[in-house]
């Protein structure tokens, strides 16, 4: 599943490939790709041309002229190529945008749990969900200072915490283990128990594992590639994702695979601390 380094990765590559064309029409194989109004989201789009790309945490922003906002979200594996309007349709292509220099960007999701949504520029937020979100990772909103306090109030895990996505925003479950890891955090630890001077080295690890991840391009697991049909290249640095049963790197004991709220968590228990919850 795409994290929020795999998103940014796509974010990066597909812009120049598709900055500044104009659409001339769009094509719905699958219309329920498209959570808003399937005849109106085609016909806005026509004669609009691509401005940019930002990026929320997991959503792609698309900047198009005419002030409107093409937000996608990939889910689980939601991926952009771009083609020409005459390659033959792939089996799980769902979505086409043909531009008027006969170049066309397909979305292909074998799952089809991917969505797209039109909205006007700057009611992206409001309008999709993003705003129940917690922030960015990767914005200046996410401060130490802002992690604490958060925690603070959180009664429960640490790992089920960070993958809520209303503290934080843009960690699944690889980076999630990740982080934990190198900030020696175990994953059943109390997120309202783990001390501040802790906390500080989890938002720190954070920052750097998002953008190490992001300049090697991303995790590749499954299936998740980037929009030039390249896999990530961050696997060699993962530690404890996809690791269980081998030895920790710091202290050589076996790591161990358990489930945290139905998700697989690996991690080290003999050098990531576990802070209970205690009423003193
Ligand atoms: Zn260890």
């Amino acid at each position: 599943m795409p994290e929020l380094a795999e998103v940014e990765t796509v974010r990066r590559t597909l812009l120049p490939l598709i900055q500044n064309k104009v659409i001339a029409k769009v094509i719905l194989w699958y219309p329920k790709i498209v959570a808003t109004d399937h005849t109106a989201f085609s016909r806005q789009l026509v004669g609009k041309k691509i401005v940019t790309i930002d990026r929320y945490a997991k959503f792609l922003e698309i900047r198009l002229s005419g002030h409107l906002t093409l937000v996608s979200h990939l889910r689980m594996e939601g991926k952009y190529r771009l083609t020409s309007q005459a390659t033959p349709k792939g089996k799980h292509d769902h979505v086409e945008f043909v531009f008027v220099d006969g170049s066309a960007l397909r979305y292909n999701d074998v799952r089809k749990f991917g969505r797209m949504q039109l909205v006007p520029t700057g009611q992206e937020r409001a309008l999709t969900g993003i705003n129940k979100l917690g922030p960015d990772a990767l914005t200046a909103a996410f401060t130490t200072k802002y992690l604490v306090a958060a925690l603070h109030k959180k009664k429960k895990n640490i790992k089920s915490t960070l993958l809520d996505q209303t503290v934080v925003s843009g960690l699944g479950n690889i980076y999630a283990d990740e982080v934990l890891w190198r900030a020696k955090i175990h994953p059943l630890s109390w997120a309202n128990s783990i001390p501040a001077s802790r906390l500080r080295i989890l938002h720190d690890e954070i920052v750097r594992l998002l953008k190490a991840a992001i300049a090697a391009g991303g995790t590749t697991v499954h299936s998740y590639l980037d929009a030039t049909g390249r896999t990530g290249g961050f696997q060699p640095q993962l530690k404890v994702y996809g690791h269980a049963e081998e030895p920790c790197e710091r202290c050589q004991r076996p790591l161990v695979k358990i489930k945290v709220n139905a998700r697989g968590t690996t991690f080290c228990p003999h050098c990531q601390k576990e802070y209970l919850w205690s009423p003193y």
